[in-house]
């Protein structure tokens, strides 16, 4: 729960940073006149409301990314786990450029974006992907900042691809072939592609990475859990801030205006890309269902969800007022309704004492 609390903060952060994008209403304003209402999950336990409008945006709304993240790792555990009992092993490849620090994030995306497509057409390494078995892929789009870092080296968009391999793919013994011989062959591509598309040439350690199952999985297990792995925030910063370290450093301190403008541009430019790109066929092959983000992030934590308790509007706004939308689902979570209404009462009144922050209806 502690995580979920943190959330509903850092994206009130978002809310400030960027006052017009949807995420601005997300799980504040009602959806359509409907009652608030908190439900309790009978299988974890956990709360969740009702009613409430949601943004569904993976890139600005820490809560929304969370609950899209959690179902995508579902589907891509699905997929990875029914692929493996067919023999096929998960293997993955990192696929990064070199990046300075006045890049532009748009043109760098633009140019990766380019090399990318001309490395996945290229004929050498549709054969190495052939020899290897590859039958699909399940790439993600990710970006760091450098700001932090010693040698501060600007903004660093890459790809992390899930490669769905035959049977006995085995990536552990690199220093050999064929192995060894596969990764000569795709880094150079992909250094040639790099170039063609106007990027700088990456270097081999830097490049490109193929790694074996048990960095995919690995990687996996860890999809969406960024926010709660980010404990030693300044230390993690050294090797690179995500756009969501932008808003905990805002929040931390208001005055970190470099993080507030450049998580601005980071949700201009990021606006509309996909996070997760399927190869066509591997979701039928492995039938897994074809939800949008928005579709995820509206539905319903679990279908056997108990209902806790109705919100009034007078008593939202004071909760809003207050920022305990958390607290409220932690409180429910933990102590059950008579508690939740016992914290409304304590607030009763604050939205519309002076000073209030404005409220959305
Ligand atoms: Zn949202």
């Amino acid at each position: 729960m502690a995580g979920r609390l943190q959330r509903f903060i850092v994206q009130s952060v978002t809310r400030k940073l960027l006052p017009e994008s949807r995420t601005n209403n997300c799980l504040r304003v009602r959806q359509g006149g409907k009652q608030i209402q908190v439900h309790k999950s009978i299988e974890h336990g956990t709360t969740s409301y009702n009613g409430l409008q949601t943004c569904g945006s993976v890139w600005i709304c820490p809560v929304c990314a969370a609950k899209i993240a959690e179902r995508r790792r579902v589907e891509i555990v699905a997929a990875m786990t029914a692929h493996k009992a067919t023999g096929g092993c998960v293997n993955m490849l990192t696929l990064t450029s070199p990046h300075q620090r006045g890049d532009d994030l748009r043109e760098l995306l633009t140019k990766q974006a380019k090399a990318l497509n001309g490395f996945w057409n290229d004929r050498q390494v549709k054969a190495v992907f052939e020899t290897m078995g590859v039958i699909g892929q399940i790439r993600a789009l990710e970006v760091t900042h450098g700001r932090k870092s010693p040698q501060n080296n600007g903004w660093h968009p890459h790809y992390h691809v899930l490669l769905f391999c035959g049977a006995g793919v085995d990536l552990t013994v690199q220093e050999a072939p064929p192995v060894l011989d596969w990764i000569i062959t795709l880094y150079t591509r992909w250094a040639a592609c790099c170039v063609k598309a106007g990027l700088g040439k990456p270097s081999l350690a830097h490049g490109l990475k193929l790694d074996d199952g048990s960095h995919a999985a690995q990687y996996v297990s860890k999809w969406g859990l960024e926010d709660e792995m980010t404990k030693g925030h300044t230390k993690k910063a050294l090797h690179g801030e995500t756009p969501f370290d932008f808003l905990r450093a805002v929040l931390e301190d208001p005055e970190d205006k470099q993080a507030a403008a450049l998580f601005r541009h980071f949700a201009e430019v990021f606006k509309g890309k996909r996070q997760l790109h399927w190869s066509r066929g591997l979701k039928k092959r492995y039938a897994i269902g074809e939800k949008n983000d928005e579709e995820l992030a509206a539905e319903k934590e679990d279908d056997f969800a108990v209902w806790l308790g109705t919100i009034t509007i007078e008593q939202w706004r004071d909760v809003l007022a207050v920022e305990g939308r958390g607290s409220v689902l932690s409180i429910a979570a933990s102590s059950g309704w008579p508690a939740v209404l016992l914290y409304l009462d304590g607030i009763k009144g604050v939205a519309q004492k002076p000073g209030a922050p404005p409220i959305l209806q």
